[in-house]
């Protein structure tokens, strides 16, 4: 596999080596001294010891748990908490011992489901108000222990939580970036690719095809010369602006090149994408600013099981026909239309392999690498 060691390990099962590597020590300090065990507790602690042991060399040998294993690992490791609690004579280590209880739900909520991390709160509250009940004098020690025991849970919970859900907002946010033109706010290249399926998936299940519309821009490098760069971003924003107004509702659009867009829609007929393509050509006339040239592909489409190309080579065989047919726009003397059918494309659903990852899986690991080094940007700079 290569790279740096930790890469193999997720969040969750770091904190699970790092908080059974620290607990397996205590025992020994108990195996030392018996008497700070109840009578005939030994064997019991030495079970708590051995689960300890194995669940840190299962999790250094799986490197990522799934939900089941974790569960397993956290409940084991939860009842392990309450035995060696309950085993040990003196009150004050006994206490110490139960807020390690707080552990195992904050684990949780690094990487786990909502139902687990709220199942894990749920039993660890119980434990610990159950043992503080049971070890208190008087009521009011009670309600104070209890309350104390479940704020000692919840408090971690929640900022783990809260930690996690801002951490996955940015890095969905950063990723839906890496889709979009700065300029002009259309999707880029990668973005169509990332969300073709939506275009192609409804034309499969509506006997639709794929309307592939590339729209160049007619003499743009004269608006940059007379008006300025600027100005030319301005004219770029506004076409953008114009043919997204026009463009059939669920199509996407996307900025593919300079001044080169491309509108992927659902068509019903080689007259139905005639008339979308025309319908985008107008709006852009009509802001009195530029024209733009349109190269129009009917490609019907079928769903491929395997041994078909990818979306990122139907995109560029799109592309290089539609380019072709602009030019033939362009030599007929620009701001117009013309259409070409394609080969039926064979589409088979799912993604390229060569998309950056963080792109595909935003379940992705990026508190860890954050915490334990850059290996991860390194990889990414030098593809
Ligand atoms: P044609 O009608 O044959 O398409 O002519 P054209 O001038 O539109 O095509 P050409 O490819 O010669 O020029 C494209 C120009 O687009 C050149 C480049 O400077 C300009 N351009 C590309 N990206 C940007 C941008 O982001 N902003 C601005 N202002 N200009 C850009
Ligand atoms: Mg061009
Ligand atoms: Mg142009």
């Amino acid at each position: 596999m290569g790279g740096p060691v930790w890469e193999r390990f997720d969040a969750r099962s770091a904190a699970v080596l790092v908080s059974t590597s620290g607990a397996f020590v205590l025992p020994l300090f108990a195996f030392g001294s018996p008497e700070f065990i109840r009578a005939g507790g030994m064997p019991a602690l030495v079970g708590v010891w051995l689960f300890t042991i194995a669940s840190f060399a299962y999790t250094l040998r799986a490197g990522r748990l799934s939900d089941r294993q974790f569960v397993v690992i956290g409940f084991g490791g939860m009842i392990g908490v309450a035995v060696s609690a309950f085993l040990v004579t003196d009150p004050a280590a006994a206490r110490a011992i139960v807020a390690l209880l707080s552990a195992i739900p904050a684990i949780a909520a690094m990487a786990s489901t909502r139902r687990v991390t709220t199942l894990f709160t749920t039993v660890a509250i119980l434990i610990a108000v159950v043992l503080s009940v049971y070890w208190s004098a008087s009521n009011t020690a009670r309600l104070v222990a209890a309350g104390a025991s479940v704020l000692t849970i919840c408090m971690p919970v929640f900022m783990v939580a809260v930690l996690r859900s801002s951490l996955e907002f940015a890095v969905e946010k950063v990723a839906k970036l890496g889709q979009i033109d700065p300029l002009t706010g259309a999707l880029n290249r990668r973005g169509l690719i990332q969300r073709h399926a939506r275009v192609f998936d409804r034309c499969t299940r509506n006997g639709q095809a794929a309307g592939f519309l590339l729209i160049d821009i007619d003499h743009f490098k004269a608006v940059n010369d007379s008006r300025g760069h600027a100005a030319g971003d301005k004219v770029l924003v506004d076409t953008v602006r114009a043919i997204a107004a026009a463009a059939p509702s669920q199509s996407l659009v996307s900025r593919i090149g300079g001044e080169e867009f491309v509108v992927l829609c659902g068509v019903d007929s080689v007259a139905d994408m005639s008339a979308k393509a025309a319908r985008i050509r107008a709006a852009v006339a009509a802001g009195d600013q530029v024209t733009v040239s349109v190269g129009a592909v009917y490609a019907p489409i079928e769903r491929a099981r395997e041994g078909h190309s990818n979306i990122s080579e139907i995109i560029d065989a799109l592309t290089w026909q539609a380019d072709r047919t602009v030019y033939l726009a362009k030599d007929h003397g620009r701001d117009r239309v013309v259409m070409q059918t394609a080969p039926t494309v064979r589409w088979r659903p799912g993604l390229p392999a060569e998309l950056p990852s963080e792109l595909v899986d935003l379940s992705g690991n990026v508190g860890l690498r954050a915490l334990l080094g850059r290996g991860r940007d390194r990889q990414v700079r030098a593809r």
